[in-house]
């Protein structure tokens, strides 16, 4: 048994979790953990956390198959921020979460970035470089920006300052160029930038003390990573243009692979680089959360046993959980629209159903009506992808083959990169 395995490992919102996949895609082992709860003056210590998970994670890899893993790379949430001390590798202040937000520093960012580009948003990872660099007065020679997948990956093979272009893309990387903008490059912080690679791309072998300490083998490499949403596409193995993913879970998001890029700030769609093609995306306010709210996971279950899938339902709803929408619809003062509600809660059921798979529809017409490449197939993630009823009606009113995505986990996703950057 030479057989070579590929590790994969996702750093969520909540948790880690590891995958190890062969050259077929076969898993071998996975498992998950939870991060610990660290103090730092008074705050959570994300970033140890996060470097104590990495090596748990490694540890619960079966130590027999540590000597077969060939490659490694792992994902982590967008715009999670580190700044480094480059002469050690080590944060300097704590960790800008994902979804914080640096409010201060929008004017800045839009004042030399190009009207709507994606860092215009107050939670971009430019925003937390700006900021920082606005409100500390530290030294900044030797400081150096990290992506959450950056710093993690650096852990295990010790060259500091490489990204991927799906991380970097939030800080104003430009994949289609394959370069930073000069806007950006002009910039007297852009000395901290990262250098950017494709997602799974060998940066290097291994460490030495960590390859004796677990039991690796000696040509174990690193790969680049990617974002968690990201890598959840690539586990559904949509690799072809017009192959989709709909995730049901709280709320409805869409990724298509299309041959074009395409953007539109109203919509807030955009577009990630995938070697050659481009992973375009828009997310609903609508979805699973406003189901949560009416009928529990029991309810969702025994209610659509009766519903008849190949009829369509008369209820016209616009399910939101609160004001307004963003995509397929941009309107921020949309209206939640669940009137009226019949006396069967089946037939209720059926309603939004049906109205959140209409809302689906429009979404990926919209993107096509973008510029993006026609969908010809859509799999399906969350909550809402074990409803077989919802499937099929679903596969009605899109008209398009619909089903469950085999694998939705990001570690699984990540663990394809590794795969990828060992051939
Ligand atoms: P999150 O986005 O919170 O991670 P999940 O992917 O875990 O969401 O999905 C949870 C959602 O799935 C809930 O909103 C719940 O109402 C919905 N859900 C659970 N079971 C069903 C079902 N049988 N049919 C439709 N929706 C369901």
């Amino acid at each position: 048994a030479s057989e070579r395995l590929y590790l994969g490992m996702d750093f969520g919102t909540s948790g880690a979790r590891y995958a190890l996949i062969d050259k077929q895609r076969t898993i071998h082992a996975e498992g998950k953990r939870e991060y610990p709860n660290y103090m730092k003056e008074d705050s959570l210590d994300w970033a140890l956390s996060w470097k104590t998970t990495l090596f748990s994670l490694l540890e619960d890899v079966p130590v027999h198959l540590r000597p077969l893993v060939s490659s490694i790379s792992l994902d982590g949430t967008s715009a999670t921020t580190l700044i480094i001390d480059s002469k050690i590798g080590e944060p300097l202040v704590r960790p800008y979460l994902y979804n914080e937000s640096c409010p201060d520093a929008l004017l800045l960012v839009k004042s030399i970035a190009p009207i709507n580009h994606t860092v215009c948003s107050g939670s971009s990872t430019l925003c937390k470089l700006v900021s920082w660099w606005n409100n500390d007065d530290s030294d900044k020679k030797s400081t150096m920006l990290l992506h959450q997948a950056d710093w993690l990956l650096w852990l295990l093979h010790g060259q500091l300052g490489v990204s991927d272009y799906n991380n970097a893309l939030k800080v104003g990387y430009d994949p289609e160029a394959d370069s930073y903008p000069d806007w950006l490059l002009s910039q007297p912080y852009a000395q901290l930038l990262p250098t950017v690679k494709a997602p799974g791309t060998s940066i290097g072998h291994l460490k030495g003390d960590i390859r004796t300490q677990f039991g690796f083998s000696e040509d174990c490499i690193v790969c680049t990573g990617t974002t968690d949403s990201i890598a959840a596409f690539l586990a559904a193995r949509a690799t072809k243009p017009g192959k989709a993913v709909t995730s049901l879970g709280s709320t409805l998001a869409i990724k298509l692979l299309s041959t074009t890029r395409i953007e539109d700030a109203r919509y807030g769609v955009y577009s990630h680089r995938l070697d050659d093609k481009w992973l375009v995306g828009g997310a609903s306010n609508t979805g699973g959360a406003v189901l949560k709210e009416n009928f529990s996971d029991e309810q969702l279950e025994k209610l659509s046993e009766h519903i008849n899938p190949m009829e369509a339902s008369p209820l016209d709803y616009y399910p939101l959980k609160s004001v307004g929408e963003r995509f397929p619809v941009a309107n921020l003062k949309m209206e939640p629209r669940l009137h009226p509600r019949p006396e069967s809660d089946v037939e209720y059921l059926h309603g939004i159903l049906e109205s959140i798979a209409r809302i689906e529809a429009k979404a990926y017409m919209l993107l096509k009506d973008l510029g993006a490449t026609q969908v010809n197939e859509v799999f399906t993630a969350g909550g809402g992808a074990k409803n077989d009823k919802w499937t099929k009606i679903r596969e009605r009113v899109l008209g398009l083959p619909v089903s469950r995505a085999t694998q939705t986990e990001a570690a699984y996703g990540a663990a394809l990169l590794a795969l990828k950057g060992f051939q």
